[in-house]
């Protein structure tokens, strides 16, 4: 059977891994060209959106495509929807995976807000954010000229991108809290602004805000449309196993 999964997280990288050691797949990597250089997935991959519902719809068809995993980011909204809507149009099965949210821990000072809208709404007067939110909301920070932000993404903005005041780190988010905590001092960082990610990737920005007592703004995860989830590669697993019966 050939089973496409919807990546572009560290999640999908994993579970292409997994299914590769097994090998009793094709297994099929969509990535959506949103970074210049994607981590590498030891599947073979296809590279750019589909067109919409209709490109989807189109896609499965001619591919071939036994089943769909979703194992896009949480806040990747329009691609969730879109798999929703052509598998169910396709009568493909659909299955999302979909990490726990982190969760606030003994010491960590959390500020829960709905978007990241609320979240520049919440840092105060004059503050020195730490954000690695991405290239592609950074720009709702931008009429704030009283920050004096530290921004890390995978690859330069656009020329013409409104960027708010402060220095621009290029780089994937360091494994280790240390290397944050380096990072926080040497600009000074006053708030940790963050999306509700989950997963091990990225965490170390938030322990390092517990270690460094910085508050951190946490923007909830956006609605997603009903479809079945589940949390782990292992459960992924047991879904495909149950297909192939
Ligand atoms: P999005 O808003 O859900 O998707 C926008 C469009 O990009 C989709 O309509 C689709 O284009 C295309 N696309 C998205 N994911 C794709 C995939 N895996 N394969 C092929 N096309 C894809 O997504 P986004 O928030 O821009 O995120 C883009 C990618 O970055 C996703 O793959 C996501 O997993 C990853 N990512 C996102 C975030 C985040 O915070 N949003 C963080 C980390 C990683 P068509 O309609 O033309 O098919």
């Amino acid at each position: 059977m050939r089973l496409l999964i919807l990546g572009g997280t560290g999640d999908a990288r994993a579970l292409a891994a997994r299914l590769g050691e097994d090998g009793r797949h094709d297994i099929v990597v969509s990535l959506a060209g949103a970074v210049a250089r994607p981590e590498v997935y030891g599947a073979r991959t296809r590279i750019g959106g589909f067109g919409g519902v209709e490109g989807l719809s189109a896609y499965l068809a001619e591919n071939a495509v036994g089943a769909v995993i979703d194992a896009t980011h949480p806040f990747a909204q329009a691609m969730t929807a879109n798999a929703v809507a052509a598998c169910a149009r396709m009568q493909v099965p659909l299955l999302r995976l979909d990490r726990p949210q982190w969760r606030p821990g003994a010491g960590d000072d959390w500020r829960e807000v709905a978007d990241l809208t609320q979240a520049v709404a919440a840092l105060p007067e004059g503050a020195r954010p730490f954000l690695a939110i991405g290239r592609k909301d950074i720009g709702v920070f931008a009429l704030r000229r009283d920050l004096d932000c530290l921004m890390r993404m995978i690859d330069p903005p656009a020329p013409d991108q409104p960027l708010p005041p402060g220095r621009l780190v290029l780089g994937r988010p360091p494994a280790n809290a240390d290397a944050e905590c380096v990072a926080f001092r040497d600009h000074g960082v006053t708030h940790v602004v963050t999306k509700n990610s989950g997963g091990p990737w990225g965490y170390a920005k938030i322990e390092a805000a517990r270690r460094l007592g910085l508050p951190v703004i946490v923007a909830s995860r956006p609605p997603q449309v009903a479809v079945e989830t589940v949390a782990d590669t292992q459960a992924v697993l047991d879904w495909i196993a149950r297909l192939d019966r």
